[in-house]
């Protein structure tokens, strides 16, 4: 068994593991690139094999750095089948048709406001793309040991973190390679801890918080006094927010402080994502994947109003009275959001509250790092409004529940690769696998391959 490191290593993004196993080739994720420009740039230099040599592609989960470049990959030749767990088959039916769409609404506004420095400037793929790639799509329930290609075994286990993700086995050629897939936290109040595994040969571990520990804080507490102090300079909370797992998580606090009077029951939520309110009814559709009760699944649900249209959205940036605003994407890079940074971000009365990992290069790490303006649409934006980095709500382990997670093992993996996460954090994950648990283990390296027997 082969394996080469396509993305994914040395940074957050662009996860792509290349298998070659029992004369076949298998894509551990597919994911797009996303944060820096040279990153980004990254996901237009194509694969270094063709796509139609590709068999079959396995992903973790359906957030855009792991499933995001599909639609490129079918539309350039792949014909085999992508193995997803039902509820990721699901999400990636509502995510990547919103990515190509988002893909060519920036091409085509960069067209029309001539910023761009491409004329004319391309979509990675268009919605069309991403929805031709949905038929490729095959459910492999957890705990099901599937032969998916001859001589290749693979068995999905829940990793907490959002509906569908998986951490993934396969079995070839005799040797148990396991993805770790990105893992959930060991309390989250609404997704179900990640599963142990027992056994594996070859480890591939992600590291986003390897460095970090979470806050102790309760995250309700701290999303309650930050809106309590923006409604008393009468401003607006505005947070970006990724439509998947974070959005829900929002309307879930928010449901329970309002239930408890600690923040005004009458101030307006608006949840200004299609794609999030879409997502929001699958957690009704896959009950078992999470752990709020059909009551609890309702509140949230009702907690915020869905804005569908682009009038409505536009409508929020005129707003005078407190509100909360959640809208994607979480880390700024594009989506709805933007237009609400461009209306309340010069105005120190309101506040902005980051509610997730901000990968490096992106606007949202620029804010959160003090930036005074950033660049959105070709224009300087003042930051005046008070900007909050609210880390408690990470769907990811912190260094000591991956550590945790690592517990699971019966024995130690012949080899650990460090993956998914800024070098820093890799570093420091390493570092303390070695020195803790004596195991073999190294960072990842982009286009490294490397022999597992
Ligand atoms: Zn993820």
């Amino acid at each position: 068994m082969h394996l080469t490191f396509l993305g994914a290593a040395g940074t957050v993004t662009g996860s792509k593991y290349l298998l070659e196993c029992a004369g076949k080739r298998i894509l551990l994720d597919c994911g797009l690139f996303q944060g820096f420009k040279q990153l980004r740039l990254r996901n237009w230099s194509g694969l270094p094999f063709s796509p139609a040599d590709l068999d079959a592609v396995v992903l973790s989960h359906a957030h855009l750095d792991h499933s995001g470049y599909l639609p490129a990959l079918v539309r350039d030749g792949f014909r085999g089948c992508i193995y997803a767990s039902p509820a990721s088959c699901a999400l990636a039916g509502i995510l990547l048709p919103d990515s190509g769409y988002l893909q060519e609404e920036e091409a085509e506004y960069a067209n029309r406001r001539g910023f761009s420095k491409h004329s004319p400037a391309l979509p990675l793929y268009t919605r069309e793309d991403a929805e031709k790639a949905l038929e490729y799509f095959s459910p492999l329930p957890f705990h099901s040991r599937t032969t998916i290609l001859p001589g290749v075994e693979v068995t999905l286990r829940p990793a907490g973190h959002i509906l569908g993700a998986s951490s993934v086995e396969i079995v070839a050629d005799g040797v148990t390679l396991v993805g770790s897939g990105d893992l959930g936290r060991q309390h989250d109040p609404v997704m179900k801890p990640p599963e142990f595994v027992r056994h594996a040969d070859y480890l591939l571990l992600e590291s986003t918080y390897g460095n970090r520990e979470h806050p102790q804080q309760a995250p309700e507490d701290l999303l309650a006094e930050v809106i309590n102090r923006t409604v008393a300079r009468h401003g607006i909370t505005v947070i970006p927010s990724f439509a998947v797992e974070r959005a829900q998580e929002l309307m879930y606090y928010l449901y329970r402080l309002k239930r408890a009077g600690k923040i005004p029951h009458q101030l307006p939520v608006y949840l200004n994502s299609p794609m999030a309110s879409d997502v929001t009814e699958l957690y009704h559709q896959f009950r078992d994947s999470h752990r709020l009760s059909d009551e609890d699944c309702m509140g949230m649900c009702q907690v915020a109003q869905i804005v569908r249209t682009v009038d409505e959205s536009k409508r929020l940036n005129e707003l005078r009275e407190p509100a909360v605003i959640i809208a994607a994407s979480g880390m700024a890079t594009g989506g709805r959001v933007l237009h609400h940074l461009k209306a309340f971000a010069p105005n120190p009365r309101n506040t902005l509250l980051f509610s997730g990992f901000q990968a490096g290069g992106t606007r949202g790490a620029l804010i959160v790092a003090g930036a005074k303006t950033v660049r959105i649409h070709g224009q300087e934006v003042p930051i005046n409004a008070e900007v909050v980095a609210m880390e408690h709500l990470s769907a990811h382990a912190d260094s000591n529940e991956i550590m945790q997670w690592l517990s699971g093992f019966a024995a130690p993996p012949r080899h650990t690769y460090i993956v998914h996460g800024e070098p820093d954090a890799a570093d420091a994950l390493r570092r303390r696998i070695s020195v803790e648990k004596h195991w073999p283990v190294s960072v990842a390296e982009q286009a490294e391959r490397v022999t597992l027997d």
